[in-house]
C-alpha cells in the first residue's frame, strides 16, 4: 500500500544525499499520509509539530524531493501537488474539495482508445506522458450535501 516504512524512508532518503533532518523526513512522511499535498497543506500538517518551519522552507524541501526523483508534482488548477507514489498511474479529482486521489488499481479498462493512440495516429503528436485526472464529487463531500 502506499505508506513506506520509516526504515525505506531513511533508505531512500540517504540513498539520495539529502541530509536527513527530522523536518526533512516530517515533510516527506507528509507527502505519504497527507495524499497529494499541496505545499501550504504540509505546512498545515507540520505547524504545530515545527511552528519554526515556513512554507518556503517547506517548498524548497518538496523540491529537493522532487529533483532528486523521491516526488512526483502534478499540477492541478496551476497549483503543485505532490505525490509520494512514483510508478504511472490515475487520479481522481474532487471538484468541490480539490481532494485528489490515486485512480484504483482494480478498475476493469473503460473501452475507449487512449489519447496517445489517437494523437499518434494523427501523426502531429509524440506523447511521453499520459496524465489522466477524473472528475467528480468525492464520497465525502456526497455525504456533506444529504
Ligand atoms: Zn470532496
Ligand atoms: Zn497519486
Amino acid at each position: 500500500m502506499r505508506m513506506r516504512t520509516l526504515t525505506r524512508t531513511l533508505d531512500i532518503l540517504r540513498s539520495s544525499g539529502i541530509r536527513i533532518t527530522p523536518q526533512r523526513l516530517a515533510v516527506y512522511e507528509s507527502i505519504a499520509v497527507l495524499d497529494h499535498p499541496s505545499a501550504d497543506e504540509i505546512y498545515e500538517n507540520l505547524r504545530s509539530v515545527y511552528p519554526a518551519m515556513s512554507v518556503a522552507t517547506i517548498y524548497n524541501t518538496v523540491e529537493r524531493l522532487v529533483q532528486e526523483g523521491l516526488v512526483h508534482v502534478i499540477t492541478v488548477n496551476g497549483k503543485r501537488r505532490y505525490d509520494f507514489r512514483l510508478e504511472h498511474h490515475d487520479h481522481l479529482l474532487c471538484q468541490q474539495c480539490h481532494r485528489l486521489a490515486d485512480f484504483p488499481d482494480d478498475l476493469p479498462p473503460l473501452g475507449t482508445a487512449s489519447p496517445k493512440e489517437v494523437l499518434a495516429e494523427d501523426g502531429k503528436w509524440a506523447i511521453n506522458q499520459q496524465t489522466v485526472i477524473w472528475e467528480g464529487i468525492c464520497p465525502r463531500c456526497m455525504n456533506l450535501r444529504r
